[in-house]
């Protein structure tokens, strides 16, 4: 998982302050490194520089530390056209030459880009561009794109835009990305799955286009960038849209369990994916009330991803929401440490208030409806379950409102070996036992369709790809 943000001033105004502020706000989405690349439109001759490295945007640009830096940067990276990215390392090191942006140089011309996704062939494809003699500085897919595309306007000619919806026509992949182009123009592109979420808006000053619709609204109303379409825009204000795929679209359905912000958008409806989450709290709870548990007394979350499916899990059983699992707000997503780090972290990071777990007056343990977003690899249900019962909890009913997580993803989240998700060829009665649950409930697939529709990749859920994928396990 990775975030990419992107900004183009009509006003001919430096875009750097913007890209270093947005890439402080989407730090949810990748922690190992982040860059930017910036370009001055009106000078032909400069060349669009970058700068990348690994560790969190915060751990660069943060007030007290950063200082020197972001005066650097401000300095040496003025340009009217930017484009940014913060990279949770999906399919290679957490290193600085995996850090994107990434580019291909023809002769001091440069398509340089940053994408959030993964290509599930990528080997394949490198090797490709290998053999036509294209050295790689990096393991990153982001590479693969940039080749690919540099390769085919070097080779073939035509238009920037032609390199573009050529690669789109016959890249299996999943990306949203933006691009510098030689044109020094910035170039937004989806794939035709819309795997990824990607956000654009404009307004007299300029083109924004992140991750996070929440982290643009200020600038104008955030609009989805269309699943298969290329946007050029310019420094004049020109915005054109090419469709270049139509298909299936199959958006990610884990963005709308836990990894997007809960402030962003769900789709061009309006609706926000707090209250998607909230509503999928609902549903768990009418699942718990046809399930034939002891009947619950208290709701508590798993913060803060878990938060508002509890609030809405508790509204719909009527009972009380409970804050009992206190985390530390400032430690970073387990999701994204090393298995060293994680097993420490989890340990480290929550602590249990028995309060609401326990009868005042009798001191009798209560029926606690848990409530996580997901469980991926089960560390975090691991840790807690024993904890709470520990602090005085009676009944555990460990509740998630994503169905068993069985299969790796091949489109930019990092479950690539199955071996390490709690699921894997396991039943929920096994998962049940191994987390120490009384009961363990997974809301149904067929509950976030009836909610949300059907237009979503369940591929982790179902081993259903809507790409062909390679066999076994995710290249690392
Ligand atoms: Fe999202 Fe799962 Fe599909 Fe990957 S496999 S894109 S995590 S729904
Ligand atoms: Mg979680």
């Amino acid at each position: 998982m990775c975030g990419t943000c992107a900004s183009c001033s009509f006003k001919r105004k430096t875009v750097t302050p913007e890209i270093l502020e947005t890439l402080g706000l989407i730090q949810n989405r990748g922690q190992d490194s982040v860059g930017l690349a910036t370009t001055d439109s009106r000078h032909r001759g400069v060349p669009t520089r970058h700068w990348k490295e690994p560790g969190s945007a915060h751990k660069w640009f943060n007030r007290e530390t950063g200082g020197p830096l972001v005066d650097r940067l401000l300095r040496e990276l003025r340009g009217d056209v930017g484009i940014g990215h913060v990279r949770y390392a999906t399919a290679s090191l957490r290193d600085g030459k995996n850090a994107q942006p990434h580019y291909f140089d023809f002769g001091g011309q440069k398509i340089i880009l940053a994408s959030n996704g993964d290509i599930p062939f990528c080997e394949r494809e490198r090797r490709r561009l290998k053999r036509k003699g294209y050295p790689f500085a990096s393991r990153c897919d982001a590479e693969v794109l940039a080749k690919s595309l540099g390769d085919h306007l070097w080779t073939y000619g035509g238009s920037e835009e032609d390199a573009f919806i050529h690669m789109g026509q016959t890249l299996q992949a999943a990306y949203s990305l933006s691009a510098i182009t030689p044109s020094k123009r910035l170039f937004v592109m989806r794939d035709p799955y819309g795997f990824r979420p990607y956000w654009w808006t404009k307004n007299k000053d300029g083109f924004h286009v992140c991750s996070e619709s929440a982290v643009i609204a200020s600038f104008g109303k955030p609009y989805e960038v269309e699943p298969g379409t290329l946007m050029t825009v310019d420094t004049t204000g020109k915005i054109e849209v090419h469709r270049f795929a139509d298909c299936p679209i199959r958006r990610c359905l884990m963005e709308y369990y836990y990894y997007a912000r809960p402030d962003s958008l769900f789709d061009s409806s309006g609706e926000l994916i707090d209250g998607i989450r909230f509503q999928l709290g609902v549903e768990l709870a009418r699942e718990i009330s046809r399930a034939g548990y002891p009947i619950p007394e208290v709701v508590i979350p798993v913060p803060y991803s878990g938060n508002p499916a509890a609030e809405g899990c508790a509204a719909e059983l009527h009972k009380l929401f409970r804050t009992a699992i206190i985390k530390d707000r400032f430690s970073e997503r387990i999701f994204q440490q090393d298995e060293m780090a994680r097993s420490e972290l989890v340990r480290r990071r929550f602590s249990v208030n028995p309060g609401p777990l326990v009868h005042k007056k009798t001191g009798i343990g209560k029926v606690v409806v848990v409530v996580d977003d997901s469980i991926v690899r089960g560390d975090q249900a691991r840790a807690l379950v024993p904890d709470l019962r520990a602090a005085g909890a009676g009944t555990i009913i460990y509740a998630a409102t994503a169905p068993p997580h069985r299969f790796p993803c091949f489109f930019g989240i990092n479950t690539p070996d199955p071996e390490r998700l709690i699921a894997h060829g396991k039943t929920e009665k096994q998962v049940k036992r191994l987390i120490r649950a009384d009961h363990l409930h997974y809301l149904t697939l067929d509950s976030t369709f009836r909610l949300l529709g059907r237009d979503f990749c369940t591929a982790c859920f179902t081993g259903d790809y809507p790409l062909p994928v390679p066999a076994g396990r995710a290249e690392v």
